[in-house]
């Protein structure tokens, strides 16, 4: 069996002003690094038209009509500082959910071990009620969700190591002991949440690591932190909120990691799926802004995803 790869055709409808970090010519890059000949063997399907009215499973009643109203006709209307939508956006955000919807099922029927889903905009910071932070709609904890609904999950790990601490993310588990959220983030930054006090209903571990950090001290907080508290959660379904901006190269932030540290963490986080959840994981594409610490980021992920050795 191999990984799936998890692919979306209208990515580029959704657009953000020239200059904007967030942009189409990531999942340009995502694709070419997986166009290598090693990624051969993916498990290739499309992410079909999901259903957006699904976002209200973890955002406020509401919410999706309130998007709606604020899509602009034609150009690009802004939503905050930094977050903006287009005509298309919400075809590209229920596409990510279908694509990640079709994930899940692949992974929960056996039909594929695990899974990656290259698709944008990114959702980990879409709260309850607001989107923000470049993210309209949170895709992962729609899926944690349907986790639960559809397939009986009882026990939920989304672990995160985007770059950002996923507040949205947060506030939607933060007092439901059936989801454990864990972030590895650097602090200070974007979007300023993701205290290590905070732990939630016991559900929240948050590990923040200092700007110039790397390699050393992003294990030791796997090590030390989260890992262990996966470990004691014993998840029934594993979902990853995979961003790539805590690579080295990143123009938005300042930890130093290397593709190889992608690698490790997917590993570790794999070997805790074997032990508790029948390795099954799903992994979603968050943020990265580097385009070739992306492309050698996702190299390195999806790479460990198909059981193949760590690269450094
Ligand atoms: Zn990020």
């Amino acid at each position: 069996m191999a990984t799936l790869l998890v692919f979306q055709r209208n990515y580029a409808d959704h657009t953000t002003p020239s200059g904007h970090p967030e942009r189409s010519d990531r999942l340009r890059a995502v694709d070419e690094a997986l166009s290598a000949e090693q990624f051969q063997f993916l498990d290739r399907r499309e992410a079909p038209m999901g259903d957006l009215s699904l976002a209200e499973l973890v955002h406020a009643p509401g919410y999706v009509d309130a998007l709606r109203q604020a899509r602009p006709a034609e150009g690009i209307a802004q939503i905050d500082e930094d977050t903006f939508i287009t005509a298309g956006s919400l075809e590209a955000v229920a596409t990510g959910i279908g694509g990640a919807l079709l994930a899940l099922d692949a992974v929960a029927l056996g039909e594929v071990p695990n899974a990656f889903c290259a698709i944008r905009p990114p959702g980990h910071h879409a709260e309850v009620e607001r989107p923000m932070g470049f993210c309209l709609v949170n895709t992962v904890a729609i899926t944690a969700r349907e986790a639960q609904r559809k397939y009986g999950a009882e026990r939920v790990a989304i672990v995160d190591f985007d770059v950002h601490h996923g507040n949205g993310t947060e506030d939607i588990f933060r007092a439901d002991p059936s989801v454990l959220y864990a972030s590895s983030h650097q602090m200070p930054l974007y979007p300023g949440t993701g205290w290590p006090e905070f732990t939630g209903v016991g559900n929240i571990v948050n590990a923040a690591l200092s700007g110039g950090s790397g390699t050393e001290e992003m294990r030791a907080a796997y090590t030390d932190r989260i890992l262990p508290a996966i470990e004691a959660f014993k998840p029934d379904f594993l979902l990853i909120s995979a961003g790539f901006d805590a690579d080295y190269r990143d123009p938005l932030a300042g930890l130093k990691w290397r593709p190889g540290d992608f690698a490790w963490v997917t590993n570790q986080l794999l070997e805790l799926a074997d032990r508790h959840c029948d390795g099954r994981v799903v992994s979603l594409l968050e943020g990265g802004y580097d385009l070739e610490g992306l492309g050698q980021g996702v190299a390195a992920h999806v790479s460990a995803l198909m059981g193949q050795s760590e690269i450094d």
